[in-house]
């Protein structure tokens, strides 16, 4: 359950959390035709508070909206400085910040027409996404019997919110099969993504992901990228099959959600030796320690609250 916080944003101003409501007639409520995203906030060893690459997000929200073709009636600059605005009305040190973009009552078609354009932004304390047991000792994953978009009938670039039907279905089955998560292939075969995260998988000590073709571009995804080969692991961006799933040494998910969660089963095959292989922890415990500001390194990539 979401914990309840003194503040939403909704529309350029800061109000009451039990105000925050919409109209049944909100357009996106209909259709999906909206674009969000998901932001981290973390305390840093030192007590202060930074969002992690909050730019980098922001920029996205804005272009999933114009690649959707919704004009958002403020600038980066307002929604990126909203996002703390936000965040320090709700005393949130740590937490998830939920921007989301969409289209407001007037006509019912599926032309949203001149309706408004609006714009919420809610944060609220979220700790690990797939729980703190999944971070250590990982995760058992499925294949789903649901495949990822294909480029050309959603955009995949985008965090257009219908997309996220095809995730939710995803996600059921395989959670309702007894599995933590899905793993998604593409519509030629090969290995896409999570329902809300990218994989990774490292074979002989060479990490390897899909490359951006049918996937998120993933914020996470380009941070452990440039983490690893940073730390000297080879990396490579190239499509796979699930046998090289089932067959690697390591494997693990990354998003702001999920954060470098490990991956030690996949359709009841473990993966090496079925724990956290070595690779992957020692890139999770770098990334956290740059999330929480223990990498000089990287502070480019922290925005104090
Ligand atoms: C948001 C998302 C990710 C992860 O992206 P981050 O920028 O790392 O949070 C991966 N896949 C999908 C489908 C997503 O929606």
């Amino acid at each position: 359950m979401v914990e309840k916080m003194e503040k939403i944003w909704m529309d350029g101003e800061l109000i009451d959390w039990d105000e925050a409501k919409v109209h049944i007639l909100t357009h996106t409520f209909h259709y999906g035709f909206g674009v969000f995203e998901g932001i981290r906030c973390y305390q840093c060893h030192d007590g202060s508070s930074a969002v992690f690459r909050l730019g980098d997000h922001i920029e996205r929200l804005f272009h999933s909206a114009l690649i959707a073709g919704i004009e958002i009636p403020f600038s980066e600059e307002g929604i990126f400085e909203a996002c703390k605005e936000t965040l320090r009305a709700n005393d949130l040190a740590e937490g998830y910040i939920r921007p989301i973009v969409f289209v407001g009552e007037g006509v019912m078609g599926v032309h949203p027409g001149d309706n408004p354009i609006r714009v919420s932004i809610i944060t609220w304390p979220w700790g690990a996404y797939l729980g703190e047991e999944a971070l250590k000792k990982g995760i058992r994953v499925k294949i789903s019997s649901f495949t990822r978009h294909h480029v050309n009938v959603m955009m995949t670039k985008a965090k257009i919110c219908g997309n996220y039907v095809n995730s939710v279905l995803a996600k059921r089955e395989a959670v309702g099969r007894g599995y933590d998560e899905a793993v998604m292939l593409d519509t030629e075969g090969y290995v896409s993504e999570g329902s809300g995260e990218n994989l990774f998988i490292v074979r002989k000590g060479r990490l390897k992901t899909t490359p951006l073709t049918s996937i998120l571009d993933g914020i996470t995804r380009d941070s452990v990228l440039r983490i690893a080969g940073d730390s000297g692991i080879e990396t490579t961006e190239e499509k796979f099959t699930r046998d090289e799933l089932y067959a690697a040494d390591e494997a693990f998910f990354t998003g702001t959600a999920a954060e470098v969660t490990p991956i030690r089963e996949v359709d009841d095959r473990a993966i090496g030796d079925g724990v956290t292989g070595p690779v992957t922890r020692k890139l999770q415990s770098i990334f956290f320690d740059v999330v929480r500001g223990r990498k000089k390194k990287y502070e480019e990539w922290l925005d104090p609250l």
